[in-house]
């Protein structure tokens, strides 16, 4: 079983920090800075084995260097990914990726970007996702399609219910502000607004969200076709 540690950088990003309870090997998923990461790391007394990163952008990689010259940890990559600096492991659909006993597995998710890949521990329930599915939302699509990112979708919906979705960005509030413009009378969305509201009143993170919730209130799942999905990004896109 693994510790999730979740750690708020930069704007609205999240990086977190996983722990192998039998092993103590631990890992960071998506490091967009190292200062913060570092101070957690340190006060925890940790020395991580793995960098995982999801996609290039600058938000979710900026870390990397100063925690591979301090630890001399490897980075572990999409495959075909080239805009990633020092990617020890490049990893393609259904690699497993071991942290200590805490296995993952690997889900290709191209269409934010032109690689992109989502880490999900199955023993865990959990789903690193990174810029590929926020709560309520989904990224945008920069270097991909709508065709794109439905597949993502329809890969990410197969997955358990009571999966815990740790995407890389805290946008959950705007997100359904969006969602109730297109999904009118949903009772999933109406409730799951309210829990959100409370929680970020308090500074709490809305962050993990159920993929039960996502299934039933997130436009970009609940989806029909690339169309419609499609349509859904080019309202959101002008939101
Ligand atoms: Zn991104």
């Amino acid at each position: 079983m693994l510790d999730i540690h979740l750690i708020p950088v930069l704007q609205d990003n999240y990086v977190y920090v996983l722990v192998d309870q039998n092993t103590g090997v631990s890992a960071v998923v998506d490091p967009g800075e190292a200062k913060p990461v570092i101070d957690f790391l340190e006060a925890h007394n940790l020395k991580p084995s793995f960098i995982l990163n999801t996609h290039h952008h600058w938000d979710h990689t900026n870390g990397n260097h100063a925690l591979v010259e301090k630890y001399g940890c490897q980075i572990v990559a999409p495959a075909g990914e080239d805009r990633i600096d020092g990617a020890g492991q490049k990893v393609a659909e259904g690699y497993r990726i071991e942290i200590g006993d805490s296995i993952a597995t690997v889900i290709e998710t191209p269409a934010h970007t032109k690689t992109h890949i989502c880490f999900y521990f199955e023993g865990d329930k959990a789903l690193f996702c990174g810029d590929t599915l926020f709560s309520i939302g989904c990224g945008r699509l920069f270097e991909g399609s709508a065709d794109d990112m439905f597949q993502a979708m329809q890969k990410l919906k197969a997955l358990p219910d009571d999966t815990r979705v740790y995407c890389g960005h805290e946008y959950t509030e705007a997100n359904i502000q969006f969602a109730k413009t297109v999904l009118e009378n949903n009772d999933v969305l109406k409730s799951y607004e309210q829990e959100v509201k409370e929680l970020r009143a308090k500074s709490l993170p809305s962050i993990p969200s159920k993929l039960e919730i996502e299934k039933k209130a997130n436009p970009f799942m609940v989806a029909k076709t690339a169309n419609e999905l499609g349509h859904y990004r080019q309202l959101k896109d002008n939101f």
